[in-house]
């Protein structure tokens, strides 16, 4: 790793300020500080939000569950109000890395950073979220882009993400078992006007599965998908699982899903 300036901001105007040149917001750092020791990746300045007053907290209403950008996914996954409203969401929370990354990570830097086998990208397009920032609020089926690529613009900060409470929902996850990383991560949302079915770990970016969408709106059921043909074309294909595999656990972790519904 090479030298950086370290900067701490207290407010968001302060934040996007800092954000000039080759500098880069630190959460968690539990992403951002291994790309940098591996020199993947070399910034001028980091700036710290975690001192943030407002950026981390979670909030809960009967129609939507807003979570704060720099809220832990320690703190999500043992928050008595995500247990009520959205407990897949805890259920995801709780699965994701050791107790080490839980208590420093982030959810803001999840999904700003969008590895393409994170666990919440699934969960923000299947509860259908929108994603607040400091310029804007974005649907969450127009933020995510591509591998580690998102539709945030340099220097804008993401204040919280705000979910739907879905009337049924559950995640399903085949993890690499040393990273817990997603092999293949499925969320399931039965939302009040529509069925949505998203899926991580299988692209370079999480996407949403409308033929598991159209089955599962017609029957919910786990027998539903039976017939869906899932293709591997263009599926990852690495040492862990082939594109086949994947294709093969799309359906496998699509049918628990349901089940624990
Ligand atoms: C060993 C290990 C295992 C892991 N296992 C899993 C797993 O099973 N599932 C999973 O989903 N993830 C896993 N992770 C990743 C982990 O969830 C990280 O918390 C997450 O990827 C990044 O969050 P962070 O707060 O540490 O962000 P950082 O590393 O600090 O930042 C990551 C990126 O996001 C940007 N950023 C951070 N916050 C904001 C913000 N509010 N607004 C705009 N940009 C922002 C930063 O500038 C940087 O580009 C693992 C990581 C490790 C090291």
């Amino acid at each position: 790793m090479k030298g950086f300036n370290y900067k701490t901001a207290t407010n968001t105007k302060d934040a996007s300020k800092l954000a000039s040149g080759r500098s880069i917001f630190l959460a968690g750092g539990m992403s951002l500080l291994p790309a940098m020791k591996l020199r993947l990746a070399a910034y001028s300045d980091l700036i710290d939000i975690k001192k943030i007053k407002g950026l981390s907290g979670i909030k809960v209403s009967s129609k939507s569950l807003r979570i704060g950008a720099t809220t832990t996914h320690a703190e999500v996954a043992s928050s008595k109000e995500v247990g009520k409203s959205i407990p897949s969401l805890a259920v995801l929370a709780d699965g994701i890395g050791d107790p080490q990354v839980r208590n420093r990570g982030t959810i803001g830097g999840s999904i700003a950073n969008n590895d393409p086998a994170a666990d919440y990208p699934s969960a923000c397009l299947a509860l259908n979220a929108t994603i607040h920032t400091n310029k804007r609020k974005i649907p969450a089926d127009k933020f995510f882009k591509g591998i580690f690529e998102t539709d945030l613009k340099k220097g804008e900060l993401i204040e919280a993400v705000e979910f739907e409470v879905p009337e049924k929902s559950a995640y399903a996850k085949f993890p690499n078992p040393a990273s817990r990383y997603a092999i293949v991560g499925v969320y399931v949302a039965k939302l009040k006007k529509e069925l949505r079915v998203a899926i991580t770990g299988v692209e370079s970016c999480v996407f949403r599965c409308k033929k598991l969408e159209d089955a599962l709106t017609t029957n919910f059921s786990p027998a539903a998908i039976d017939n869906v043909s899932i293709s591997s074309k263009g599926f990852n294909s690495d040492n862990h699982a082939s594109a086949e595999y994947r294709a093969h656990l799309i359906k496998v972790m699509t049918r628990k899903a349901v089940s624990s519904c």
